[in-house]
């Protein structure tokens, strides 16, 4: 049975008070917090086993890499994955599709090629491509979602054409909630040749995952919000497509041998993973995965689902704010605006001093934004340690807000 009760009691930041209240913690989609099993596990790994990893002979670089190593594994039982050598370790999703976009789209994209993106993308699955078409040509295809935020597949495969050589979406909108039906979208995209990318960052966080039965070829995490270290995550990256790859970024552990006048790069994914890696929080990260992976991701998805629905009737209550991303199986997520001048910062003031923590502002989405006619949302994201209880704590501090603004 899942004990909301006993996994809040395993978050140790979850019992203090802010600003004189009981902490409620609904940002988690910004960032999640640390169960003590990972703080322990950071702790250790500096007091006992440190050293630097893959180079040394010595007792502590082998302890060092074998742990560091052995999160590669626990993150392909994760993301579903066969091959861990398709695990490319690094330092959250923005790296990940950096590492795309610098390794895969400027060897192989040409000026006129396409890429297609949805328009609810976080600024990490965006920018990167903006870099290519301002310095190759590449041409952005944008798809919108309808007024619920629902994003239709057939319209994301309607806009792949004979020039569209990426599609990259998120398999969940961090502002609207939105799950995107990504497999139906990759399979399409591959009977085509088209490329596909993820960006799994939220998606990871709350429901159970296999990449190979999407049939993306790069499936972007960040480790920071899957309750891990800030500073860690990793990419999945198709054999074949990190075949058509080049390195990004070049030095130590990524190369063979290095010769005045040559190069030989190390074997996938190690080419892709230059320099001192962020040994500990990919140690810390393991153990988050399989701390996750002990609760169960279809419990976790279960209490989520409960606790959305909870919400929701709760929201939908107050008829002075309006939810943005309104599709039936949501995400826990909800973005909002309240009647009248409040801005989102203000709203987001008086929920802290009453010890409510959520999100305001733009959420890395400029477009979205711009597509809602919006500056700003509120956002309420939960996790899977949040209760119902925490849900009338912030319906509470939001009736005191709308009184306040009325
Ligand atoms: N994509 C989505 C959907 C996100 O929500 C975020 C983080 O907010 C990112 C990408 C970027 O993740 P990071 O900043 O950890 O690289």
């Amino acid at each position: 049975m899942y004990d909301v009760t006993e996994i809040r009691r395993d978050f140790p930041i979850l019992s203090r008070e802010v600003n004189g209240k009981p902490l409620v913690y609904l940002d988690n989609g910004a960032s999640a917090q640390k169960p003590q099993v990972v703080i322990d596990a950071i702790t250790r790994a500096y007091a006992e086993e440190y050293a630097n990893v893959h180079r040394g002979l010595h007792y502590l670089s082998n302890l060092a890499t074998e742990k560091y190593e052995s999160t590669r594994g626990v993150i392909a039982k994760f993301l579903g994955v066969t091959d861990e050598d398709e695990i490319v370790m690094n330092t959250g999703t923005t790296m990940g599709i950096n590492t795309v976009a610098y390794g895969w789209g400027m060897p192989n994209l040409r000026a006129g090629d396409e890429i297609v993106l949805s328009v609810m993308e976080h600024h990490a699955n965006i920018v990167p491509w903006h870099f290519l078409r301002e310095r190759q040509g590449v041409v952005i295809k944008w798809v919108d979602v309808d007024s619920t935020g629902y994003l239709d597949p057939e319209a994301v495969i309607a806009a792949m054409g004979p020039k569209t050589k990426l599609v990259a979406v998120t398999h969940l909108s961090n502002v609207l909630g939105t799950v995107v039906d990504v497999k139906t979208i990759c399979h399409a995209a591959r009977e085509r040749g088209i490329a596909t990318l993820v960006d799994g960052s939220q998606a990871a966080v709350h429901m159970p995952l296999n990449v190979e039965e999407i049939g993306c070829d790069f499936y972007a995490i960040t480790g920071h919000k899957l309750y891990g270290p800030s500073g860690s995550g990793a990419i999945y990256m198709r054999k074949d497509r990190m075949a058509e790859m080049q390195p990004f970024l070049g030095g130590g552990d990524m190369i063979r041998e290095v010769h005045k006048d040559e190069v030989l790069w190390n074997d996938a994914p190690m080419t892709f993973e230059a320099g001192t890696p962020g040994i500990v929080q990919q140690i810390g990260l393991g153990v988050a995965l399989d701390y996750m992976m002990g609760i169960g991701m279809e419990n976790i998805a279960a209490h989520e689902k409960k606790l959305r629905d909870y919400a929701r009737t709760r929201l939908d209550g107050l008829n002075w704010l309006q939810v943005q991303g309104t599709t039936p199986d949501k995400a826990a997520i909800f973005s909002f605006t309240l009647d009248g001048a409040a801005h989102a910062h203000d709203i987001s003031t008086i929920l802290d001093k009453k010890g409510v923590a959520v999100r305001a502002g733009q959420h890395c989405t400029g477009p979205l934004m711009d597509h809602m006619g919006l500056t700003a949302t509120c956002r309420a994201s939960f996790g899977m340690y949040n209760t119902e209880e925490e849900v009338d704590k912030l319906v509470d501090a939001l009736e005191l807000a709308h009184d306040l603004f009325a």
